[in-house]
């Protein structure tokens, strides 16, 4: 009889991603940040309450970067999707930084304009370049199977329609992958700085836990 591997869905339970833990160690080398529990943040819980009336709500969001901490959604704690996630959330980090938080917000949600064609388009793509990284290193084939996943951030509701022009989104995909292939896996001018955080997972894993098509990596 062949033995049946049990996957078990409490996270409570579920041996803790070492790589994880390792993503934290070494991006708090390079920038100083506090980890924050989504669900546990008071000011959270209050915006999700005045955000109610209008079907807005933070705690259904994988994570995002606010002034130097990073909230990640309870389940995404010490796992492989979170690994995912914080890499990206790295590049946010890094740019509400250097530009400010007040000109990183005026930028990421009012110019030019807030939805269509937005600067948050950019600060994203920034972060999804070392998405894209991050899934090359566990697997190149990850990457492309990924790309259209990640096209689809930018087009569709998920963050609010922030660049609509899907072919040119499309086109700076395939560039950066072929980019990675030729430099293997070298950050992009500006985020030199996270170079250091490849190979922190290991090689070849299954993407058991790779967030699905629809679900956002913020
Ligand atoms: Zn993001």
């Amino acid at each position: 009889m062949a033995k049946q591997k049990i996957v078990d869905s409490n996270p409570a339970r579920r041996r803790p991603y070492a790589p994880f833990r390792a993503l934290t160690r070494a991006l708090g080398r390079i920038i100083p940040f506090r980890l924050a529990v989504l669900e546990d943040s008071r000011w959270v819980r209050l915006l999700d309450a005045l955000g109610r009336p209008l079907g807005v709500r933070l705690t259904g969001f994988d994570a995002f970067t606010w002034n130097g901490t990073v909230y990640l959604a309870r389940r995404l704690l010490d796992t492989r999707a979170g690994y995912l996630v914080l890499r990206h959330e790295a590049v946010h980090l890094l740019d509400q930084r250097r530009l400010g938080l007040a000109p990183f917000l005026i930028c990421y949600l009012l110019l030019p304009l807030p939805l269509g064609l937005t600067l948050r388009a950019l600060f994203e793509w920034r972060g999804y370049r070392e998405t894209l990284r991050a899934y090359r290193e566990r697997d190149p084939k990850l990457a492309r199977r990924r790309a259209a996943s990640v096209a689809r951030q930018f087009t569709t509701g998920r963050y609010l329609y922030m660049w609509v022009l899907g072919q040119s989104i499309r086109r700076w995909i395939r560039r950066e992958l072929a980019r990675l292939e030729r430099t293997n896996g070298r950050p992009p001018r500006g985020l030199e700085a996270l170079a250091e955080l490849s190979r922190l997972a290991p090689k070849g894993e299954r993407d058991l836990e790779v967030p699905g098509p629809d679900s956002i990596i913020d």
